[in-house]
């Protein structure tokens, strides 16, 4: 590393350096990953978000060749228990094609061996400024916003200062750049007091409002789920996780993964800017209810009452409003005519 970096470029050295990072090499998710995500701990969450790209492909009149996307994949585990539930419409499969957009190669092996036999042609890019844009577009993305990199502003008495990464003889630490930048932070986060911290994510806001103008444009829904906050007050809610705990984030940089909190009010307006109607944020449980997580674990708990305790628990995890249930929220994109979504 040479000279202070911005956090967000700190952040995508720590998660992508190709040699170094921590998506480019181990295996970071799943029971013996660094972190567990939805879709590691119940097959019911990618099954669900499958049945709700069917239902707004079949409110907008089932256009043709519909293209299913997903950001940063993970395992493949989402896509692959969505492509399970989507053999039960095959009016969708007929003429679908998937794209997985994968950073990284390491995590690209892992989805091709998952998704291996899929019954419709899957394609990979690294990014998802390579799409096409011919074909009407659903897109997924799980916990992917979160990792994209993010810049701090610091108040201080000179006015916002950006927070950066140093070198100092032996280790890594947090200082200011001197000079002040002239922002301007939005109204709903009221009056900054010293030390208070500003983080935006740039590359967020305009993913979301490019997949937006893809939508608005080409038809079809998105939907981001993530943890996050409203856009309200100031903090800093950067974290890096290894083996399941929070560690320090300078500590052991491409180690860990390090993520921030997604402010969910910056992302709907970007996407409000990118012309789609945007639904939503909606907590993550009130969303999976309404989709049909009981009845759909109930039938699984019928079928194989050995794991019924366990399928129950994973639920739990997803829905209760102390676990996953509301910290996760869903945002949710459509062309400005289509009908309500599922789940909003
Ligand atoms: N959605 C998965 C994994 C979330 S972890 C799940 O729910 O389990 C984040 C994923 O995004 C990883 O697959 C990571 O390699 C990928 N990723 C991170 N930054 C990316 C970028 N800029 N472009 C494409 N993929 C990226």
């Amino acid at each position: 590393m040479t000279g202070p970096l911005p956090v967000s470029a700190f952040m995508t050295l720590a998660l992508h350096d190709p040699q170094w990072g921590f998506y480019s090499a181990r295996e970071p998710i799943g029971t013996r990953g660094a972190f567990i995500t939805a879709p590691e701990i119940s097959q019911i969450f990618g099954e669900l978000l499958g049945l709700w790209c069917v239902q707004v492909w079949r409110d907008q009149g089932r256009p043709a060749k519909p293209r299913l996307v997903e950001l940063g994949p993970g395992r493949g585990t989402l896509m692959s228990d969505a492509l399970r539930a989507l053999r039960g419409a095959p009016d969708f499969l007929e003429t679908l094609e998937v794209v997985l957009v994968e950073s990284s190669p390491a995590l690209e092996e892992a989805q091709r061996a998952n998704l291996f036999g899929a019954a419709v042609p899957v394609y990979w890019v690294r990014q998802w400024s390579e799409m096409t844009r011919d074909r009407p577009l659903f897109l997924l993305a799980n916990e992917f916003l979160d990792v994209l990199p993010v810049r701090q502003f610091v108040m201080t008495e000179r006015g916002w200062c950006e927070r950066v990464v140093v070198e100092s003889i032996d280790a890594l630490g947090f200082a200011l750049s001197p000079v002040p930048v002239p922002l301007v932070t939005p109204a709903r986060r009221g009056t900054p007091a010293p030390g208070a911290i500003y983080e935006i994510s740039a590359a967020a806001e305009a993913l979301v409002e490019d997949t937006s103008k893809a939508v608005a444009a080409q038809g079809g829904g998105a939907l981001f789920i993530d943890y996050g906050h409203a856009g309200e007050g100031f903090g800093d809610t950067l974290q890096a996780v290894t083996e399941h705990r929070p560690v320090d984030i300078l500590a052991n940089p491409g180690g860990a993964d390090i993520s921030a909190h997604v402010d969910f009010a910056a992302v709907a307006e970007s996407a409000c800017r990118g012309g789609s109607r945007v639904w939503g944020p909606v907590a993550q449980g009130q969303f999976l209810h309404a989709l049909g997580i009981d009845v759909r674990a109930s039938r699984l708990a019928a079928a194989d009452p050995a794991h019924a305790p366990d399928i129950e628990a994973a639920v739990t995890r997803l829905t209760a409003p102390e676990e996953m249930g509301r910290l996760f929220r869903v945002l949710a994109l459509t062309p400005a005519g289509a009908s309500m979504p599922p789940g909003f």
